[in-house]
């Protein structure tokens, strides 16, 4: 059997015509019973919120809402702020950075992400939407700063 994930970056918090394309995939999802993974960032859920769509949080709500950082790509990125520290120091300041950011997906859309998906150029493999259910990111990477981010992002949606 072909399993498919169904993956959409949902993060333009600042064009309000991006609400368009989510009520259209979301809609799409709910007609043919499809549960897709919408990879919410944070600040497009309080932008949602903001601009009283709640259609639109309701419909997201039906499918997966899975966290995209707070605020994707402003500076300083994951790995600008994380290049001078030590693993430890890292993993507490991106859990000081993205816990509101969690949180926040998680009031909006009535559910825990279930995954993290690092947003834009801040890479990591996508191990943690595989393997956050048992805890194990699976893999080990070369950059010490990614893989911080990442740990971080696994004890936040653990908790
Ligand atoms: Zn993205």
């Amino acid at each position: 059997m072909v399993r498919v994930i169904f993956s959409l970056d949902t993060e333009d918090y600042i064009t309000p015509q991006h609400d368009d394309a989510v009520e259209f995939w979301a809609k799409l999802f709910a007609e043919r019973k499809i549960r897709g993974c919408f990879n919410v960032v944070a600040e497009y859920a309080r932008a949602l919120k903001a601009r009283k769509r709640g259609d639109i949080i309701n419909l997201v709500s039906g499918n997966e809402a899975d966290y995209h950082s707070n605020v994707h790509s402003v500076h300083p990125t994951f790995p600008e702020y994380l290049d001078t520290m030590d693993w430890d120091d890292g993993i507490n300041e991106v859990i000081r950075k993205e816990a509101e950011g969690i949180k926040d997906v998680e009031d909006i859309f009535g559910q825990h992400p279930s995954s993290y998906m690092q947003p834009g150029g801040s890479f990591a493999p996508p191990g943690p939407l595989r393997d956050v259910p048992d805890g194990d990111p699976g893999y080990d990477l070369d950059f010490p700063f990614f893989s911080v981010k990442t740990e971080a992002a696994l004890v936040l949606l653990r908790a």
